[in-house]
C-alpha cells in the first residue's frame, strides 16, 4: 500500500464504525465501584459482537497513569469517586486497526481537563492534512492545551497505523518541537493528546508491574516455552496482548514469566506522570486522503 488507501479504506471505515459504537459504552461503564476487569471485558466482548477484534487489550488508566494499564489476571482494581479515567481501545477488521480513547472525570470539581483534551484533539485533527509538517500538528495541540492552562505530556505521541501494526513508524507529536516529517496522504494515523495540570512534569516515566505484552522476535528453545510462544503467535501475532487473555495454567504462568525474562516476550511498562499529576487523554484515528482527512472513529 503506497500512498493510496483505495483498497483498504472500506475496512478501516468498518473498524471505525465499531469504535464509534464502543465510545459511548466506554463512557457509560466508567463509574465509581466499577471494576477495571469488568470495563475491559465488556468492551472487548462488544468489539467481537460487532464483528471486530480488539486490536489490543482495552486500557483503563486511572489518575497519573497515562497509558499501558489493563486488568491484570488477578483482577482487583476498582474505579473510585474522584478518579480521572482514560479508556483506550482498538477495533480491528481483517487486520485494519483503529485506535481511540475517551476520558471520564469522576471528580466532583470539573477542572475542564477532559474538555481541553478534546479541544486539543480537534485542533490536531483540523491541522492534520496531507503534506503538513507533523510539527504543525503538535504545535496546534500544544497551543490549545496551554491556552486552557494545561500542559501536554511531551513524550507521548500519536502514531501511524498500518495493517496488523498499531505503531507503524510515523509519529504525530503533541508538541511543536523535536519532530520532523510530514503527514502523508494514503496513511492512517492515531492522534492522541495527553494533558496534565500545570504542577505536572509534563512527561511520563515507566512504572511496574507490566500487564500488557507483545511477542518479540527471538524464539525460545525450551519446549514448554516454545509451545506457549507458538500459542501466542497464533492468537495475537505481534499485536499487544494482556496476560489475562492467555488464561494461563500454573505451569504456563512459569513458562510465561521465563519468556518475558528471556526477552521472547516484550513488556509495555505502565507509563506514569513523573510528578504524579492526573492525566487526561483524547484519541481518534484518521485516514489522510490527498484532498481531505477523514476521522474514522467518530
Ligand atoms: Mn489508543
Ligand atoms: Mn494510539
Amino acid at each position: 500500500m503506497s500512498g493510496s488507501l483505495d483498497s483498504s479504506l472500506d475496512r478501516y471505515v468498518q473498524a471505525g464504525m465499531i469504535a464509534v459504537k464502543l465510545r459511548p459504552l466506554a463512557e457509560k461503564l466508567v463509574k465509581s465501584g466499577a471494576s477495571v476487569a469488568e470495563i475491559c471485558e465488556s468492551i472487548e466482548e462488544e468489539t467481537r459482537r460487532l464483528g471486530g477484534k480488539p486490536a489490543f487489550p482495552v486500557n483503563v488508566c486511572v489518575g497519573s497513569v497515562a497509558a499501558h494499564f489493563t486488568a491484570p489476571p488477578e483482577g482487583g482494581h476498582v474505579i473510585s469517586d474522584g478518579d480521572l479515567v482514560k479508556v483506550d481501545f482498538g477495533a480491528m477488521v481483517d487486520g485494519f486497526i483503529v485506535d481511540t480513547a475517551v476520558s471520564v472525570n469522576l471528580s466532583p470539581m470539573d477542572s475542564g481537563i477532559v474538555r481541553a483534551a478534546g479541544d486539543c484533539l480537534e485542533a490536531g485533527i483540523a491541522s492534520a492534512r496531507a503534506g503538513v509538517e507533523v510539527a504543525k500538528v503538535g504545535a496546534a495541540i500544544q497551543r490549545t492545551a496551554e491556552s486552557a492552562g494545561f500542559k501536554v505530556i511531551s513524550n507521548l505521541t500519536g502514531h501511524e497505523i498500518s495493517r496488523h501494526n498499531l505503531h507503524a513508524g510515523g509519529v504525530v507529536p503533541n508538541v511543536e518541537r523535536g519532530y520532523r516529517g510530514k503527514v502523508q496522504a494514503g496513511k492512517v494515523y492515531a492522534i492522541e493528546p495527553f494533558l496534565t495540570y500545570s504542577y505536572g512534569a509534563g512527561f511520563v516515566v515507566e512504572s511496574s508491574p507490566s500487564v500488557i505484552f507483545r511477542l518479540a522476535r527471538s524464539r525460545p528453545r525450551d519446549p514448554a516455552q516454545a509451545a506457549l510462544h507458538s500459542k501466542i503467535a497464533g492468537s495475537f501475532g505481534t499485536l499487544p496482548f494482556a496476560e489475562r487473555w492467555l488464561k494461563l495454567s500454573g505451569e504456563e504462568k512459569e513458562a510465561f514469566k521465563r519468556l518475558v525474562d528471556a526477552g521472547c516476550v516484550s513488556k509495555y511498562p505502565q507509563l506514569v506522570e513523573k510528578n504524579g499529576a492526573a492525566v487526561a487523554q483524547a484519541e481518534h484515528t484518521v485516514a489522510v486522503l490527498p484532498e481531505k482527512t477523514i476521522v474514522l472513529t467518530r
